[in-house]
């Protein structure tokens, strides 16, 4: 069944890890090696099957690849998750590290939905191949979402640059999701002057947040059909389907979401509706541009900030050969990163 499934693109390995005592059910997708260990966060979420898990962590793992590829980091890319059962204890995380631990440094963790900075702490007691532990000020490290909202905005910037010939102040942006990314990305946005419409589907949140921002609050289920200039995904993927492509009414798609295409053929929908989709793995590669770092050594916070930036040049050369070739944005970032793990 694996080698069959739609989304298994010759991963190098798939490990599934078990511990009965704490009843940690996990799937550890390693897709490629190619330029580093296979780099990638933890998703801790509820499937509706255990062949939806094993779907997501070979999407995400591959998403991995492309991702630290296209941010030019010396990693490849690997996706953990586990499956919302058992409580989250404290003895499942020392689980999950050890499965870590028994694959020698093959694949990295770090954060993502469903897992804190603590919960990392706690896995690094039975591993060291982690990252996104809580850092002193100054350090490279800590939770990617700030790290992650910033490279969402210069590559926000870019979109509305290439695509209106404006800049972000009076830019009216639609946001999805205000968890880790999308709150710190509306902070950004409103001190940049930007016109902000938010939903989250925890509406307690999105009201809190609306108010800190001086966002119009928007119903979780219309946040999509807002008019507006650009819509920013912030919560959960595959949400660019054909019934909803048909309904956006803006001209760009920018936001952190991972996978937020539901199928190969939504990119070049969305480009045939002359929106401009700034493509999820390049636009949100700023949080594992931090935890990379911080588990490479290899730089301070000055540093990270200065290769986020480079997401702003980098999606604006995506956009312009987009243009050049006629093809969807999507697609050209797909090549460009195929070719970085030499598999063009
Ligand atoms: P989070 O869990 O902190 O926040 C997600 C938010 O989305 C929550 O407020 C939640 O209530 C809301 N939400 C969930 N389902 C929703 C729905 N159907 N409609 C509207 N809102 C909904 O997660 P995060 O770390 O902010 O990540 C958000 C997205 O960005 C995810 O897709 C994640 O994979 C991706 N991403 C995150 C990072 C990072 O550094 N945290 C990096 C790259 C990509």
């Amino acid at each position: 069944m694996l080698f069959d499934a739609a989304d298994y693109d010759a991963h190098e390995a798939v490990h599934f890890a078990s511990d009965a005592a704490s009843g940690l059910q996990a799937i550890i997708a390693v897709h490629s090696t190619h330029l580093g260990p296979a780099a990638g966060g933890c998703r801790w979420w509820t499937y509706a099957d255990d062949a939806a898990a094993l779907t997501d962590a070979l999407r995400l793992s591959r998403g991995m690849s492309y991702k630290n590829a296209m941010a030019g980091l010396p990693m490849g890319g690997g996706k953990a998750v586990i499956l919302k059962g058992a409580p989250k204890t404290e003895e499942m995380l020392e689980a999950f590290g050890s499965a870590i631990d028994g694959l020698g440094g093959r694949y990295v963790t770090a954060e993502d939905v469903g897992m804190s900075d603590a919960d990392m702490t706690v896995i690094a007691r039975r591993t060291r191949h982690v990252s996104g532990l809580p850092v002193a000020g100054g350090a490279a490290g800590g939770n990617p979402g700030p790290s992650t909202a910033e490279g969402v905005f210069v590559g926000m910037r870019a979109a509305v640059r290439h695509k209106l010939g404006r800049d972000l102040a009076g830019t009216h942006v639609a946001v999805q999701g205000l968890g880790s990314v999308g709150h710190a990305l509306v902070r950004k946005l409103a001190a940049a002057g930007a016109k902000l419409s938010v939903a989250d589907i925890d509406e307690a949140r999105a009201a809190r947040v609306a108010d800190e921002v001086g966002a119009t609050l928007v119903d979780n289920a219309a946040i999509m059909t807002v008019a507006a200039d650009v819509f920013s995904p912030n919560a959960l993927g595959a949400i660019l389907t054909e019934f909803s492509i048909a309904r956006l009414d803006v001209a760009v798609v920018a936001g952190a979401a991972n996978n937020q295409l539901a199928t190969p053929a939504d990119g070049a929908r969305v480009a045939a509706r002359g929106i401009l989709y700034a493509p999820d793995y390049v636009i949100n590669a700023g949080g594992i541009i931090n935890v990379a770092t911080e588990y490479l050594g290899s730089g301070d916070a000055a540093g990270v900030a200065a290769q986020i930036a480079r997401i702003e040049g980098r999606l604006a050369d995506i956009f312009a050969e987009a243009d050049a070739s006629g093809r969807a944005t999507d697609a050209v970032a797909d090549a460009m990163a195929r070719k970085l793990i030499g598999r063009g």
